[in-house]
Formats: C-alpha cells, sequence, structure tokens
C-alpha cells in the first residue's frame, strides 16, 4: 500500500502541531491513523479512501 510521505507543515509557528491528535481506528482494517490522516463516512472512520470503498468489516 502506498503511503504518502511526509505531512506538509501548515502551521505558522508548529504549536499546534505539538497538540496531540486523536488516533482512531479503521473501521475495515483495525489500524489506528490520526484522525487528519483518514477519511469518515456514515459515522465510521477509515485508514484510507480504499478501505473506505471498502467498507467496514467485523
Ligand atoms: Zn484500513
Amino acid at each position: 500500500m502506498a503511503r504518502i510521505g511526509k505531512k506538509p507543515a501548515k502551521g505558522k509557528n508548529g504549536q499546534a502541531d505539538a497538540v496531540a491528535e486523536r488516533v482512531l481506528e479503521c473501521a475495515h482494517c483495525g489500524l489506528n491513523v490520526p484522525e487528519s490522516e483518514g477519511v469518515r463516512e456514515h459515522g465510521r472512520f477509515y485508514c484510507s479512501d480504499a478501505h473506505r470503498l471498502a467498507g467496514p468489516r467485523e
């Protein structure tokens, strides 16, 4: 699975990045990923667009 490299720097002074980011579990594969790197649909969270399309798995 291809992984995008570094996140682009978004803060002006970097302070925002110091805040702990929420990590959520992918409804398809169970991987824990930062909320900003995943996607949401119908109240569920996925690690990637591919898994969003694949749907939840129990
Ligand atoms: Zn996943």
